[in-house]
């Protein structure tokens, strides 16, 4: 007998406690709970109700592919599995479907995936690469924007309103702008501030921007809700209150522990995001750091205050910030913005955090100051040593694959990241170039701490450098 990889949680006993925990972090706790309730988000409160789901698993069973999480990259991947492949695989979610990120982003669907330009990617792989990059995201949107459709999320197709947040900002608009339109033939478009504030609202803090016209948003948890119904719909099982909490591997065939049974599998996909605990597989421990961000939506704008904000339109904005805040109108006329947020779960709760959004309300659309907030959570965000994404086979010896990494640019492209992770878990992957493509023929790496060489042991130092970076971001931002 082999036993390739052997790992028990260190938290004990599962705990039965379902509230939903506003201090979880994942690089503290082993898992992020079982049956937990969802974050106090504005989605969770308008999706409806949940579509029905499996259970927790209650027996020892045997699957032939499970997939560890159920937001939009593990219900994507749950999906392709079965649309194309004809494999229907089981998902593990440890709390409710799309728990994590998946209910609490800003639902802004960009032509984009991880936290790199399209410049930053022909200075890091050069023109080619960069260009067979852009294609396959950009086939990714589009593949996003024919879901949207077919999907009720409340899509909005406005395009994104990326914002300068100071005059000097323009230029770096004015060469993103000519990158995307004489390399990748998009047709993006400069805009003075009084465009904006004419045509999309009155935002008081921006010099300019760049319109692209890719861009939908949706509403989060409705879209990964229908991405659920239709693997349902084609024999995909979600098992709820289902942590996977001790993994080990016995001549090749995973034995996933969970609270109600051990499920053995033959291949895994592992779609945890920012949610993946320290202690989950070795190959991932530490290779991905989890940062969390903030989402505030408003109580609905009256007629009086969108006319003094002038707000046209539901495009959605970020602006140039290092740490960008990212907003937009929503459907029934809430503002929603969100930012970044504390550094340790412990500390989320500080209302400090809670200010810096309050104050870019203020500052962007100052009629708007002061105004009732209804809904405020936090999530964390995967983000990977170089920024992007990572769809992988972390070890070839071993029948596990993993798609995350998106840095806070994950609605859209995780997506498309399950479709390709669906091929890869099927044994599709072999004689495709695209698969040749940086995010998915390498690995998730280590830390990398000031330009130093990658090393685990800079781990447990990640937070002291994401502190640091996070005031020099501040001064070079604001001052
Ligand atoms: C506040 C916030 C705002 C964001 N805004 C945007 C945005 O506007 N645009 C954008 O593109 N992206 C945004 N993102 C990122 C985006 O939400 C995600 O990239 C996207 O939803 C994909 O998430 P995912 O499916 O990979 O992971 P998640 O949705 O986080 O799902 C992972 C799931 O794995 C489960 N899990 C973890 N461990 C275990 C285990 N041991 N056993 C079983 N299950 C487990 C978790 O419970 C969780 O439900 C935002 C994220 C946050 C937090």
């Amino acid at each position: 007998m082999s036993i390739t990889q052997s790992m028990q949680f260190t938290s004990g006993a599962p705990s039965t406690d379902r509230r939903y925990d506003p201090h979880y972090d994942p690089l503290v706790s082993a898992n992020p709970g079982a049956g937990r309730a969802y974050a106090p988000t504005y989605w969770v409160a308008s999706a409806g109700t949940p579509p029905a789901d499996d259970g927790p698993i209650s027996a020892d069973i045997d699957a032939d592919v499970v997939v560890i999480g159920s937001g939009s990259t593990g219900m994507s991947t749950a999906l392709y599995l079965a649309q194309e492949h004809g494999i229907q695989a089981l998902v593990l979610e440890a709390n409710q479907t799309a728990w994590g990120c998946s209910s609490r982003s800003g639902g802004q669907g960009q032509n984009a995936s991880g936290r790199l330009t399209r410049s930053q990617w022909i200075e890091r792989w050069g023109l080619d690469v960069a260009k067979k990059l852009d294609r396959e995201i950009r086939t990714g949107f589009e593949n996003f924007k024919a879901l949207t459709q077919e999907i009720d999320c409340d899509a909005t197709d406005g395009g994104h309103l990326y914002l300068a947040h100071r005059p000097e900002k323009m230029a770096y608009l004015r060469n993103e702008h000519r990158v995307r339109n004489e390399t990748f033939g998009y047709e993006t478009r400069l805009l003075s501030a009084e465009e904006v504030r004419r045509d999309y609202c009155d935002e008081r803090d921006t010099a300019g921007a760049m319109l692209e016209a890719e861009g939908v948003g949706v509403h989060p948890l409705k879209f990964t809700f229908g991405l659920m119904r239709k693997a349902r719909a084609l024999g995909v099982k979600v098992h709820t209150a289902s942590p996977v909490q001790g993994w080990t591997t016995v001549n090749g065939v995973h034995h996933l522990r969970t609270p109600g049974g051990v499920v053995r599998a033959k291949r895994v996909a592992v779609c945890t995001g920012g949610y993946t605990g320290q202690g989950l597989n070795p190959m991932l421990k530490n290779k991905l750091l989890p940062i969390l961000s903030n989402s505030v939506v408003t109580r609905p704008l009256t007629q009086a205050e969108l006319d003094a904000t002038n707000f046209k339109s539901h495009t959605f904005l970020t602006d140039t910030r290092t740490l960008r805040f990212y907003y937009r109108l929503l459907k029934d006329n809430r503002l929603q913005l969100g930012s970044r947020s504390s550094i340790t779960g412990a500390d989320a709760q500080d209302p400090v955090h809670l200010k810096l959004l309050t104050d870019a309300i203020a500052r962007k659309f100052p009629p708007l100051a002061g105004i009732q907030i209804d809904y405020s959570w936090w999530g964390w965000v995967d983000v990977s040593h170089d920024m992007m994404p990572r769809i992988a086979r972390p070890d070839p010896a071993q029948t596990v694959w993993h798609a995350m990494g998106y840095g806070g640019n994950g609605v859209s492209f995780s997506t498309w990241a399950g479709k390709r992770l669906a091929e890869r878990v099927a044994g599709k992957d072999g004689g495709n170039e695209v698969f040749q493509l940086p995010i998915y023929s390498s690995p998730l790496e280590y830390p990398n701490l000031f330009g130093m060489v990658r090393s685990e042991a800079f781990a447990p130092f990640r937070r002291f450098g994401q502190y640091f970076l996070y005031k020099w971001y501040w001064l070079r931002d604001e001052k």
